[in-house]
């Protein structure tokens, strides 16, 4: 037993080592101190985790641990539930203070961070949360949160100094399965690289070069892979902060030439925390509809439908190419994802609930703040918001008008003509012969009939936004989550 006092730094979705609050609290301590990460089973085998997830970690902190080994530290890894965890340590030393971002997570962490301050509370430990980026923890309204958004943004960035650890290496039980590390280490290389390093690559060549057209092809679901800042994976496991890069962008000497461009992209981190704020005041949002009005909109399941939607075999190239895309990549840009969702909630007319796990599962970036009420507001289930129907051909011949992406994605339409790409079902039997393909045979035929579904789902969605149980819904939807001095 090792009674000396120790403080513990606990990793979640903040694995760097620049502007983190809770690390610099425990250099000031004056004690030593851990800094853990752990692999908790329940989360693990939560339905919106995907091993893509658990590799990015994995890696992240594999590469802080390449820079923390000249201070003699490391992130002490952990496999276990975070009660067990914490009760083994505790065992092992005397913890003085806990330190941690706050999380906004879905209802799983959200239990398991109450049992751990009961935890914490009874064994006399101070936990200390940070808030994280521009998300503002117990606040019942909108009224002061973009003027203190700004704040955040504007102070000053926290420069991290480390000194050499005296702690011994800690000898447990906890260590990561085997078969899983062999799977965490096999990182594919089509998904983006993990890491602060990295993060701060794909940040400055955004700067530099590739965010220069950054408005023009944001909606392309070809040229935003290079032409959007791909930082989306960073900010959702924290291995860069928001503030660093609004004021790295914001400051950036390219600026004022690409104004248009990095002014919509700072808009962005905006939004970014926006989401994450809803979701911080309402995780429930993960389950039952932001307006609970829309839990009374019945939808009949069709499995085979949602079979069709997530293997990408609708038979709508652009939605089927978009969800092979993501199932490979991890990755596709805002307009494809709405897109995505409309079809499946709308043309298909099938429940939220039953695509916003895989989504979850697919976008390595998976961040709930953002994708539960992005999911819902595509969906149309938020009550406040417009309903926009994504028509996918219109999509297609706009912004791929030359079905690059679609012939990427799926090889069976490689050598059909661009005329037809958008709508390959159009191809007279001949045309299908000489271009080798056989549509209901070798592609599907379209799942559903473009403009009936679309119809059906106006008047359905449309119509219930009238339902007198949305309308009471309404206004403390707005009273929570809309500043009123906008
Ligand atoms: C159904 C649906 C689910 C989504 N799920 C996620 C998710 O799990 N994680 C996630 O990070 N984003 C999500 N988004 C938002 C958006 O699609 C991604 O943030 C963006 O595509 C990431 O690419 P980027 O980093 O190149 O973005 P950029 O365009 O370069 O923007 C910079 C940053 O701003 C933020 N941002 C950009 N667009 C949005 C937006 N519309 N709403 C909120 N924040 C935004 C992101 O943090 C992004 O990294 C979702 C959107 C939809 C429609």
């Amino acid at each position: 037993m090792n009674t000396k006092p120790i403080n513990i730094v606990w990793l979640k979705r903040d694995l760097r080592l620049q502007d983190h609050e809770p690390l610099h609290s425990a250099a000031q301590a004056g004690i030593p101190y851990l800094i853990i990460y752990l692999f908790e089973p329940n989360i693990i085998e939560y339905p919106d985790t995907n091993l893509r997830h658990l590799q990015f970690v994995y890696h992240s902190i594999k590469s802080l641990n390449n820079r923390l080994k000249n201070y003699n530290r490391c992130v002490d890894v952990f496999y276990g539930e975070a009660t067990e965890i914490f009760t083994f340590l505790s065992k092992n030393y005397s913890i003085q203070q806990l330190f941690s971002y706050q999380e906004s997570g879905t209802k799983t962490t959200w239990k398991r961070d109450k049992q751990i301050k009961q935890f914490c509370d009874n064994s006399n430990i101070v936990w200390k949360e940070s808030q994280r980026d521009g998300i503002i923890r117990g606040l019942k309204n909108r009224d002061t949160w973009n003027k203190r958004w700004h704040a955040t943004m504007h102070a000053p960035v926290i420069k991290n100094s480390y000194s050499v650890s005296e702690l011994n290496t800690l000898e447990h039980s906890y260590v990561v399965p085997s078969e899983l590390v062999s799977k965490l280490e096999n990182y594919p290389k089509h998904y983006q690289p993990a890491g602060e390093e990295n993060a701060w690559r794909y940040l400055k060549s955004f700067t530099q070069k590739r965010g220069f057209n950054y408005h023009r092809h944001i909606s392309k679901p070809t040229e935003s892979r290079i032409g959007c800042s791909r930082l989306s994976p960073y900010f959702a496991w924290g291995n860069i902060s928001i503030k660093q890069v609004f004021q790295f962008v914001g400051t950036h000497p390219n600026g004022t030439a690409n104004n248009r461009a990095f002014s919509g992209m700072l808009t962005r981190l905006h939004w970014h925390c926006h989401f994450i704020q809803k979701f911080e005041v309402a995780c429930i949002y993960e389950t039952l509809c932001i307006n609970k009005g829309y839990e009374l909109l019945a939808h009949k399941k069709n499995e085979t439908y949602i079979k069709a939607w997530r293997t990408g075999q609708t038979g709508y190239p652009l939605i089927d190419a978009c969800m092979r895309a993501v199932e490979q990549t991890g990755w596709i840009n805002f307009r494809m994802r709405a897109m995505v969702v409309s079809f499946l909630t709308l043309n298909l007319d099938q429940d939220w609930r039953d695509g916003v796990y895989h989504l979850a599962r697919q976008f390595l970036d998976y961040e709930p703040g953002i994708h539960y009420p992005q999911f819902q507001m595509q969906a149309g289930t938020t009550g406040i918001n417009t309903v926009r129907l994504y028509n996918p051909v219109k999509n297609s011949e706009e912004h791929d008008a030359k079905g690059i992406f679609i012939k990427k994605w799926i090889p069976e339409l490689e050598n059909v003509p661009e005329r037809y790409i958008h709508e390959p079902w159009t191809m007279s039997a001949m045309e299908q012969t000489f271009c080798g393909v056989t549509i209901g045979v070798d592609y599907p035929l379209p799942i559903v009939d473009l403009k009936a579904s679309a119809k059906m789902a106006r008047d359905k969605i449309w119509g219930h936004k009238k339902h007198p149980a949305v309308n009471a819904e309404k206004n403390s939807i707005l009273a929570t989550h809309v500043n009123k001095r906008r």
